[in-house]
């Protein structure tokens, strides 16, 4: 794209371009064409932003605010974008290449995560403990300091907003590192901050590659909180790094969610869950619906029914709202054709789909369905990260709920039942961050979601989500202290047995390592 402005990263305030010079090239992946150009952050770009943010942490600018105020300034970002929704969600549209009304949709969660953490800046409370007469105690939730997020390219947008917005209503200094295949979503909330007159270096947006900018920033000394959004692969890289400064992170991984799909279930809520919980975006959502666990006696006509839903489904680019929008790389299409192609040779039945879509010029994958998919083989067990459903058989209640947790994921789980003594006990079996019932995606917001197992740990969304933000620290205070001289009586003694000291409590004893 010659002579196109190159978006910059934004940090400490104001728009930078990279020291090196060097370049990312974004394409739409519904055309394969270069649609921006964006500077490719380093090592010097993150050190710019780590200092900014530290800076910001240690003048105590956002901790000193009043809550209140804080919060006052995420309503004006969400106000920001909102003013702005139509245009970013086309952009969203375009560097993604999902459904424009669910690139809408992005925006429109994203704002709501922004005041829904809005509202709450000013509800993050400690407590008092109660010591006697001699000490008040209370705790209080402070922030940690400088918040490295990285961020991936399925939710660019909104997994920005959930973590962000958590940090700076409890008062952390932020550093996004936007995810390369998708980064001006991203640069858009940059800009919504800037307008909103976020303090300069609260909040950077770097736009660079994983393997240089997020390596440098997860290992930077100043970085003290790390927010890691995606797959187990890079998400172990991240906690090794983390582990030589006792860095404390959220993981939010990857998934290979199960329904599972009893006799009594309504077929017509299972299809279309099948249809936004498979399909949407490609299949490339965290807790997409990746297996479907049926009862044996109805598993031809469930199988007969999704089908034709799938084979229904429209194919394009999602500027024009098709229900099969294309993957995000050619890279990405070709490890889900080669986990397709594992699937064969490992005794799954293709139903529909299986191949790419080469016809079209954007990296457009079938929607794909596998029957007779075995609990041992990859596809049962790995999550693929594209359109590709896979469906096993069950013959006892139990067994449907045992193939579920047969895996080492847990993001996302459901069941689908009429008799409601099942569904419960079916929830409670599922082992999983959420357990959907009769329905995909039934959460929001305001209900805490995060993985089981190996898809991580640490809540995202809901009140949850604040507790990973802040660290209990305790304030003891004595009070009335004697004006001079060895302090006698029994609450004194018990006050010296609670400091440990063996001799008796004394003003020139009260000495804290
Ligand atoms: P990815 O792990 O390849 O990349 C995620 C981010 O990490 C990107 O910004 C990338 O640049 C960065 N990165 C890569 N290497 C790095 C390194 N060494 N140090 C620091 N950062 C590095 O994942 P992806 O392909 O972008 O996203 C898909 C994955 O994300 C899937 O596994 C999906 O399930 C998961 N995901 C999870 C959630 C959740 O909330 N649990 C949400 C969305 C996506």
């Amino acid at each position: 794209m010659a002579g196109a402005e190159v978006v910059k990263n934004y940090i400490d305030g104001e728009w930078k371009d990279s020291s090196s010079g060097r370049r990312i090239e974004v394409d739409d992946p519904s055309n394969g064409k270069t649609i921006a150009v964006v500077a490719e952050a380093g090592q010097e770009e993150v050190d710019l932003a780590v200092a900014a943010a530290n800076r910001v942490f240690r003048d105590r600018i956002l901790i000193d605010m009043h809550p209140y105020d804080r919060g006052r300034m995420l309503f004006r970002v969400a106000d920001a974008l909102e003013a702005r929704s139509d245009e970013i969600a086309t952009i969203n549209c375009v560097e993604t290449g999902k459904a424009l009304d669910l690139a809408r949709g992005e925006v429109g969660t994203t704002i709501r995560y922004l005041r829904y953490y809005a509202g709450l800046a000013d509800k993050v409370e400690g407590r008092s403990i109660p010591r006697g007469a001699e000490f008040v105690d209370y705790t209080v939730r402070s922030p940690f300091g400088v918040s490295a997020q990285i961020v991936p390219w399925n939710g660019p947008l909104e997994l920005t907003a959930r973590s962000l917005a958590c940090a700076i209503a409890t008062g952390n200094s932020v550093v996004v590192k936007s995810p390369e295949l998708a980064p001006l979503s991203g640069v858009e909330f940059a800009r919504a901050c800037e307008s909103a007159g976020v303090p300069a270096g609260a909040v950077n947006v770097l736009t660079g590659y994983g393997h240089t900018a997020g390596q440098a920033l997860i290992q930077h000394p100043d970085v003290r909180h790390i927010v890691f959004t995606g797959s187990p692969a890079t998400g172990r890289a991240v906690l090794k790094a983390a582990s030589e400064r006792i860095v404390p992170c959220i993981m939010e991984l990857g998934g290979k969610s199960a329904a599972v799909v009893y006799a009594d279930a309504d077929l017509d809520a299972v299809v279309e869950a099948v249809r936004i919980g498979t399909y949407l975006n490609a299949g490339q959502n965290c807790n997409n619906l990746t297996r479907l666990i049926v009862e044996r006696s109805i598993a031809n006509e469930l199988l007969d029914r999704v089908k034709a839903c799938v084979e229904g489904l429209s194919v394009g680019p999602g500027l024009e709202n098709f229900d099969i929008t294309p993957m995000i790389s050619q890279k990405q299409r070709q490890l889900v054709e080669g986990a397709c192609q594992v699937a064969l040779s490992e005794g799954a039945r293709i139903v529909t789909g299986g191949a790419a879509l080469s016809d079209r010029s954007g990296y457009f994958m079938a929607a794909t369905v596998f029957s007779d998919v075995k609990r041992e083989s990859n596809l049962f067990q790995k999550e693929v990260f594209g359109p590709v459903l896979a469906v096993t058989v069950f013959d006892d209640p139990a067994s449907g709920i045992e193939l579920a947790n047969d895996t080492d994921q847990g993001l996302a789980a459901g069941v689908f039942t009429r008799d409601i003594d099942r569904a419960l006990w079916c929830a409670e079996r599922l082992w999983a961050g959420q357990v959907y019932v009769n329905g995909w995606y039934v959460g929001g917001v305001e209900t805490p979601f995060g993985g089981v197992k190996q898809s991580g740990y640490g809540r995202e969304k809901g009140q949850e989500a604040l507790d990973g933000y802040v660290q209990t620290r305790n304030i003891g205070i004595r009070i009335s202290p004697p004006s001079s001289g060895e302090v006698s009586g029994t609450q004194s003694r018990t006050a010296a047995l609670d400091q440990g000291l063996s001799q008796p409590f004394t003003l020139s004893n009260l000495v804290q390592p």
